[in-house]
């Protein structure tokens, strides 16, 4: 099950350096996550401010 970002995300883009496959664009209005290119590593979730990103 890949992670996922909810709409409590403000769009600071700090998630998306983090992750080791890329898997992490800018999406209309918040971040979003690939879920085919994720490979559940779990390191984009702590980096986020606002909690915005869990495991689906
Ligand atoms: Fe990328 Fe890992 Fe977050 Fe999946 S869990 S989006 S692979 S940083
Ligand atoms: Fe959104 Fe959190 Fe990613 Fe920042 S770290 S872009 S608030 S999901």
């Amino acid at each position: 099950m890949a992670y996922v970002i909810s709409d409590a995300c403000i769009s600071c883009g700090s998630c998306a350096g983090e992750c080791p496959v890329g898997a992490i664009a800018e999406g209309d209005g918040k971040y979003e996550i690939n879920a085919d290119a994720c490979i559940d590593c779990g390191s984009c979730a702590g980096t986020c401010p606002v909690g915005a990103i869990s495991q689906g």
